[in-house]
């Protein structure tokens, strides 16, 4: 049935381009004069009434104009502004992108490629590139609001489907070792894997190579060469002893003492292959600074070349696994995949290695594993496939599946704000977020933690999601005015807000403690109004507004003017030198704060060979898992770590690459 539908748009399109192509060969006019006002001369006895149905048959509305519109969308970092060419034919023949802030290597990447696929296919019915949803939705906005401005059948671009050309047609291809997903864990492990003697086919999603760590900061490589010869050495016993403890004991200890001794070899490994890190000694921790963000993906990339490529080995990007491939004894033996132009690849493989991060980019899934969905900081395109193919296989659900990579907080107000206000503006609710001296109460009103948790990222997060999906963080108009006219020195700032860096990036100049925050008063009306944020003339009123419990609110606001007053927090134990009073009267604000989920953890149980195992917790042969997906055996239930993230990615793939070639090439 769908096979006959399909066929039958095939036709109706082919039909529409041939006679859309006599059109054009008739009036040989390729004007920008409207296209109306041509259509008499491709058919000069016709009645005007019946070139106009003749137009509106072909497609072409009686309204259209060809030329060159301007528009723009919301894209994942601002507006994407375009400038779309259409001919006398309706056709688009140009798409000028001329402003864009995406994120290079996926955003950008996605805007040309989609680009490119509404011009070769003259239709808008085009998948958004996976990784990139919303700079790929952001660009077909654009260009259908030109088309609409043009006159021009929206309808007809949207409906109008390609077929893809490898649609219905399978390949077989193999290789010792197969690595699903080429974010840090997955690109690692088919270079040592390659290094190993084995003939590795990497496959990946998307078009980009490097995942979430091409948008990361710095990883942690404990007792790296670079950190020991600067004087900072860790006490490595101790280090894994507290880490056990403070995860309740209830994690592989073998897998956090493997990572604590092993990842500093890792430092060297990257710095070997071209990917060189800067070790920072962070208060004490060794973080490791990730290379300069232009330049991770080609570096990644020539690793690939120089270890995969060169062993005979390939790398497929554009192509998403699907399945696994089983054997009679439930061996795993390779994976089904689907390249972009709809190509079927079976590819057998001795180890099949699982690095696809995981889950954070499935609503559903987050809700149902977490309680609540957050925000998702991470890849949208993670939506649990390798962790569900790896289940259907007879891989084990780990008891402690649900734990998340919860990092600092974000204001649900900055994306709306940011649409009325200069991005500094934009951002005060954010920076409020952020700041110690302000009360912060959970959905019912309640007080939850000392605010100074606001300062590490981690804790900000997680305090927060103990208290559901939101805290509100309450401001008064009196401080208010005092960020007005002081800036943040004005509510007693100790620091700068330490916000993803990516907000701050475009108001580096303005982003100091004494700059006044001009029209503050303006921008949490703003928020109130976008239902961004609450207000209320009195604390019953905000408690109302905000859907607080009234009395619980109002206790917790006495508490904490009397602690400002006395000095001592007798609840949470803040620090005097944060405790600042509110002022006697409102308004008040609540600006609704959630957590950041850079990824999911977990979700695979593996041994310290990163084998994949069973219910029975033996190992599945043949499936191997590295990254994010294994990372659930080093936490009890949330990732606490600075760095950890991208350390155990590199780490484990390093190890998980040569362990899953050891077990293909049998040695
Ligand atoms: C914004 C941000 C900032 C961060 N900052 C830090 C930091 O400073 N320090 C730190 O330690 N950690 C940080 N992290 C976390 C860190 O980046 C990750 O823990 C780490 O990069 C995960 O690596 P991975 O290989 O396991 O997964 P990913 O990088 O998520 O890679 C998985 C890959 O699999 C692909 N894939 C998914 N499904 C399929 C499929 N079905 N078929 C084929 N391919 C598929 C994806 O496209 C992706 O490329 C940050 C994360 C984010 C999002």
């Amino acid at each position: 049935m769908r096979k006959q539908a399909q066929n039958k748009m095939l036709l109706l399109s082919v039909c529409l381009v041939m006679i859309l192509s006599l059109i054009s060969g008739c009036s040989g006019n390729n004007s920008a004069e409207p296209a109306a006002s041509e259509q008499p001369s491709a058919s000069a006895s016709a009645s005007p009434e019946a070139t106009q149905q003749a137009a509106e048959d072909n497609g072409v509305p009686a309204s259209f104009k060809a030329g060159t519109y301007k528009a723009e969308a919301d894209g994942k970092d601002g507006k994407i502004q375009v400038e779309v060419t259409l001919d006398a034919e309706s056709k688009i023949t140009d798409i000028k992108v001329v402003s864009q802030n995406e994120t290079a290597g996926i955003g950008v990447e996605a805007i040309n490629k989609i680009k490119d696929e509404i011009i070769a296919g003259q239709t808008l019915a085009i998948d958004a590139v996976s990784g990139a949803s919303e700079s790929s939705k952001a660009i077909l906005t654009a260009v259908e609001d030109a088309v609409k401005q043009a006159g021009g059948n929206v309808e007809a671009f949207k409906s109008k489907t390609v077929a893809k050309a490898g649609e219905g047609k399978t390949e077989q291809l193999s290789a010792d070792v197969v690595v699903v997903g080429a974010g840090a864990s997955g690109v690692s492990a088919a270079v040592s894997a390659a290094d190993k003697g084995a003939k590795v086919i990497l496959i990946e999603k998307t078009a980009t190579i490097g995942g979430a760590s091409n948008l990361s900061w710095a990883g942690k490589f404990y007792n790296s060469s670079a950190a020991v010869s600067s004087g900072l050495k860790v006490n490595v016993e101790k280090e894994i002893s507290e880490w056990i403890v403070n995860n309740h004991w209830r994690v592989d200890a073998a897998a956090i003492r493997q990572y604590v001794t092993k990842s500093g070899e890792t430092y060297d490994w990257l710095n070997k292959k071209g990917y060189k890190t800067t070790f920072i000694n962070f208060a004490g921790e060794q973080l490791h600074m990730l290379p300069a963000y232009e330049t991770r993906q080609p570096t990644l990339k020539a690793m690939l070349a120089a270890s995969v490529e060169k062993g005979g080995g390939q790398v497929l990007t554009e192509t998403t696994a699907k399945k696994l491939i089983t054997g009679a004894n439930g061996e795993v033996t390779g994976v089904v995949a689907q390249k972009a132009d709809g190509t079927t690849l079976e590819i057998t493989g001795k180890s099949i290695i699982m690095a696809t991060g995981g889950y954070a980019g499935n609503k559903e899934m987050v809700k149902e594993a977490f309680g609540f969905e957050g925000v998702n900081g991470g890849l949208g395109q993670n939506i649990g496939e390798g962790l569900k193919m790896s289940w259907d296989a007879g891989a084990k659900v780990p008891d402690n599946f649900g734990g998340q990579m919860l990092h600092q907080t974000l204001a649900r107000a900055t994306e709306k704000l940011k649409a009325q206000y200069k991005p500094f503006e934009a951002s005060y609710p954010l920076m409020l977020s952020y700041l110690p001296t302000l009360m912060n109460v959970g959905p019912s009103g309640a007080r939850f933690r000392d605010e100074a948790a606001t300062l590490t990222a981690v804790a900000a997060a997680n305090t927060s999601a103990f208290n559901g999906a939101y805290h509100l963080v309450i401001v008064s108009q009196a401080q208010i005015d005092a960020l007005k006219a002081k800036g943040m020195n004005g509510v007693k700032a100790p620091a700068l807000p330490g916000m993803p860096p990516e907000f701050y990036a475009s108001f580096k100049d303005q982003f100091k403690l004494d700059n006044p925050w001009k029209d503050a008063d303006k921008v949490f009306e703003s928020m109130v109004a976008n239902g961004d944020g609450y207000k209320g003339n009195t604390i019953e009123e905000l408690a109302k507004n905000a859907g607080m419990d009234a009395a619980v609110f109002s206790d917790a606001f006495k508490k904490y003017q009397e602690a400002a007053k006395t000095g001592v927090d007798t609840e949470f134990g803040k620090a005097k030198e944060y405790l600042l009073p509110m002022g006697e009267s409102g308004p008040y604000y609540a600006v609704i704060a959630e957590i950041n989920n850079l990824g999911s953890v977990g979700g695979l149980l593996v041994n310290t060979k990163f084998q994949v195992l069973n219910d029975k917790r033996v190992p599945i042969k043949g499936l191997y898992a590295v990254g994010l997906e294994s990372e659930g055996v080093m936490y009890n239930d949330t990732y606490v770590g600075n760095g950890v993230g991208l350390g155990y990615s590199f780490t484990s793939g390093r190890l998980g690459g040569e362990d899953a070639a050891a077990g293909a090439l049998g040695k």
